[in-house]
């Protein structure tokens, strides 16, 4: 991730707490974790070799509840990168009412180069190092990027043994068979999606003109696209990786169901046309949604942007100083912890159906969902107004001042 992901959250939390004027201790206690755990996991490979791996898990405040986030593998991933993902995640579930504190791992690791026993043996290890600082009470992890649902059922199923109980809840982002929810795969691009069709309500932007790109194919850019196409919006371009970033166009609208059809290139997709880089980022779209790693739009993208808004899929995909940029041009950005926040409240309700022993409908999943992130929304969108801030401002302003009233009633300072 880095260009110092670490030093981007601390500054965004410092500034919130100086416009909440928030004694400077709050700041002192939120610029770091609260917990932070390295370890070193050995894996046999396959060639009769021994590998070691390192494993990182971050607990940045847990006031308002256990910690939660997902675990990273990824061969870039570093212990900074996973503290400033920590903390993304406490004003995460604060600005949503999710009853959870901020947690993050990361194992620095290529999954796509691990045999699939080399990678369960990471996964198990990874457990197996960290099982004492987690926990259905403590902190519980979920899939990120480069993991998935079937490393968290290798997660779990170490967990339980080395515990000796079914401690489903200790885990989410597992597949339904395994006390999963239904919902939660689709839940960030869906909960995307949902803020999607608020922001443009209060723009007065019609959803059957809405034109969108979509940066990233992946869980959340897929079903970030999947779910705009439902809402009638036009999905007019759409990027992904493959040796390098590309980008696709096509006038008339991708449908998610050709696009998942192309295959493993989607510039198999009939009728697409290959698009520069530089001409996706600055397409005049309503909607421009990265949802692929963080720092995705750093100052030149921001200066030839002009979609009208930029919907945050990714965690931090837009640098401060781009932040900046984007504001003195006018452009709406709506912030990462508000916009991609369905997947962590769908591993809430994961998480409570765990603990409950009693499984909800899909349909009762989205609504729940859809009702926690419209409200979410209508507060900050009130925030932005009354304090005259930006959208992302707005969202820390209300989550930190969530965390230090319940830091407060605790006595934490
Ligand atoms: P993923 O690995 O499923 O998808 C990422 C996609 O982005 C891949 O298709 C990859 O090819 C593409 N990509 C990578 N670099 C790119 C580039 N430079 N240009 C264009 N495309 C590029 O990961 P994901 O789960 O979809 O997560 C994406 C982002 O959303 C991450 O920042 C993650 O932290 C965040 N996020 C994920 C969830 C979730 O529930 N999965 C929830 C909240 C936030």
């Amino acid at each position: 991730m880095s260009n110092n992901a670490l030093a981007n959250a601390q500054l965004q939390v410092e500034q919130a707490c100086k416009a909440l004027e928030l004694p400077n201790c709050v700041y002192e206690i939120l610029k770091d974790t609260q917990r932070m755990i390295e370890i070193t996991i050995p894996v046999h490979m396959d060639d009769g070799s021994l590998r070691t791996f390192k494993g990182y898990r971050a607990a940045h405040n847990t006031a308002l509840g256990p910690a939660k986030g997902g675990i990273r593998i990824h061969p870039d991933t570093t212990g900074d990168d996973v503290k400033a993902l920590a903390i993304w995640m406490t004003f995460k579930c604060a600005v949503t009412g999710t009853p959870y504190g901020g947690g993050k791992g990361g194992i620095v690791a290529d999954p796509s180069k691990l045999s699939t026993r080399e990678l369960e043996q990471l996964a198990r290890g990874y457990v197996r190092g960290m099982h004492h600082y987690l926990g259905e009470k403590i902190d519980i992890p979920a899939p990120d990027v480069g993991s998935n649902s079937q490393i968290i059922s290798w997660m779990v199923d170490e967990y339980c043994q080395i515990v000796g109980e079914q401690a489903l809840g200790v885990f989410t982002g597992k597949p339904v068979e395994l006390g999963g929810s239904l919902g939660r795969t689709e839940a960030t691009g869906f909960g995307v999606s949902v803020i999607g069709r608020k922001i443009a309500q209060k723009k007065n932007m019609d959803l059957k003109d809405l034109t969108v790109a979509v940066q990233g194919f992946g869980n959340v850019g897929g079903f970030t696209v999947k779910h705009f196409e439902s809402l009638g919006a036009k999905i007019v371009a759409v990027s992904d990786f493959d040796t390098e970033p590309f980008a696709i166009h096509h006038a008339d609208g991708f449908s998610y169901d050709e696009l998942i059809a192309s295959g493993d290139d989607l510039r198999n997709y009939p009728g697409a046309t290959e698009m520069p880089m530089d001409d996706f980022w600055s397409q005049k779209v309503d909607i421009l949604i990265p949802a692929a790693l963080a720092n995705a739009i750093d100052v030149e993208i921001a200066q030839i942007m002009q979609a009208s808004v930029i919907l945050e899929g990714a965690n931090g995909p837009v640098a401060p100083e781009a932040d900046t940029v984007l504001e003195g041009k006018g452009i709406t950005v709506v912030p990462d912890i508000l916009a991609n926040s369905g997947g962590v409240i769908v591993s809430y309700f994961e998480w409570v159906q765990n603990l409950g022993g009693y499984y909800w409908s899909e349909g009762d999943v989205a609504n729940r969902q859809e009702t926690a992130m419209s409200q979410a929304f209508d507060t900050i969108w009130e925030t932005k107004e009354n304090h005259q801030v930006s959208f992302r401002q707005a969202a820390y302003l209300n989550s930190i001042q969530k965390v230090a009233d319940v830091m407060k009633l605790r006595g934490h300072y």
